[in-house]
């Protein structure tokens, strides 16, 4: 079996069998934009159901394992809830463990669109080196919405010739930025993402400290939207998702508490103290024990304090 992938050619629908793994929020969408941009897709999820519903509603083909899925793809794209359970379907957590160098060939290619530990994407991408499959980060940001809309920014990290080869795979899910080695995709969706939960908290107590100075939220979001302290909250997800009570993004909490965990993982490894990274990531954690993990991201206004 050919697998161009490696090769010096740009992947293609005609050459290039493509696998996903993790078809859930925005493994669906992604997906159903690939199948429809004419790939040729196998899907796999630990939960059959979402297999099932995913070929229903967009086509392409079911593998009933990672081993499977991994025989029948040259380039496999992970979107799972974490890094450790990426490792765990590109490596297996023991010799008898499904996964996906039990059917991948040699020269074939991982795509871990998750958000990542990029500190355990080093790490991977170093151990799957060693056994002839190449590894690229590629993360996304834009939500639930940006998924079904085809409008995500990806993140890519790892060798570039190898990222500038797998373009014509990524393009139909969003807009690529090439951000440096292996794992600085990772990296920075994290970072970002530390920016997004710190300017979502810092909004959510102006707007409760605010109004119980007598200020109606709505107008105080229509001011600060026309002043200096406008952000992706104030902007979109107080009145989409806050206000109206519908709490309902499509991210969970316990993702972004995750993604802070690991945007300050990446601030220990290059010693810097980031306080105030810490004191956000704090403040998250403790949303999580109170709300549950798959409460969505926006009710950490409810832990702020009713508005
Ligand atoms: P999700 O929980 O909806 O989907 C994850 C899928 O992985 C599920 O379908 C689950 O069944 C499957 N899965 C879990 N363990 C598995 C395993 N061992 N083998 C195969 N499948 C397995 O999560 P999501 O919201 O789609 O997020 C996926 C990733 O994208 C996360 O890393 C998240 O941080 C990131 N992300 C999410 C958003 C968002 O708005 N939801 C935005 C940007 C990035």
């Amino acid at each position: 079996m050919t697998h161009t992938s490696s090769s010096l050619t740009p992947v293609s629908p005609e050459r290039t069998r493509v696998g996903f793994v993790g078809i859930g929020n925005m493994g669906t969408p992604m997906a159903g934009h690939l199948i429809k941009a004419g790939w040729r897709v196998s899907v796999y999820d630990i939960d059959p159901a979402k297999v099932r519903a995913v070929v229903q509603a967009h086509g392409g083909t079911a593998a009933a394992s990672l081993a499977e899925l991994g025989k029948i793809s040259d380039v496999v794209i992970t979107m799972l809830p974490d890094g450790r359970i990426v490792r765990a379907v590109a490596l297996g957590n023991g010799p008898s463990d499904d996964c996906l160098p039990k059917g991948l060939a040699r020269g074939a290619v991982i795509i871990d669109m998750s958000s990542s530990s990029p500190v355990g994407t080093r790490e991977l991408g170093a151990e799957l080196d060693r056994i002839g499959i190449a590894l690229l980060d590629a993360p996304v940001s834009g939500g639930v919405r940006g998924a079904v809309a085809g409008t995500l920014a990806i993140m890519v990290g790892g060798d570039r010739e190898l990222a500038e080869r797998h373009a014509p795979l990524l393009n139909p899910m969003g807009r690529r930025f090439y951000a440096g080695s292996l794992g600085s995709g990772h990296a920075v969706k994290v970072l970002n993402n530390f920016v997004s939960a710190a300017g979502l908290v810092a909004a959510g107590e102006a707007l409760i400290i605010g109004e119980r100075f007598g200020i109606d939220p709505k107008v105080m979001l229509d001011i600060v939207n026309a002043s200096s302290g406008r952000n992706n909250s104030t902007e979109n997800k107080f009145v989409q998702f806050i206000l109206n009570r519908k709490f309902n993004s499509g991210f969970a909490l316990g993702l972004m508490a995750k993604d802070l965990a690991l945007a300050m993982e990446v601030a220990k490894a290059v010693e810097v103290p980031a306080e105030m990274g810490r004191a956000c990531l704090e403040l998250w954690q403790d949303a999580e024990k109170a709300l549950g993990g798959g409460a969505d991201h926006t009710e950490i206004v409810r832990h702020l304090g009713e508005l």
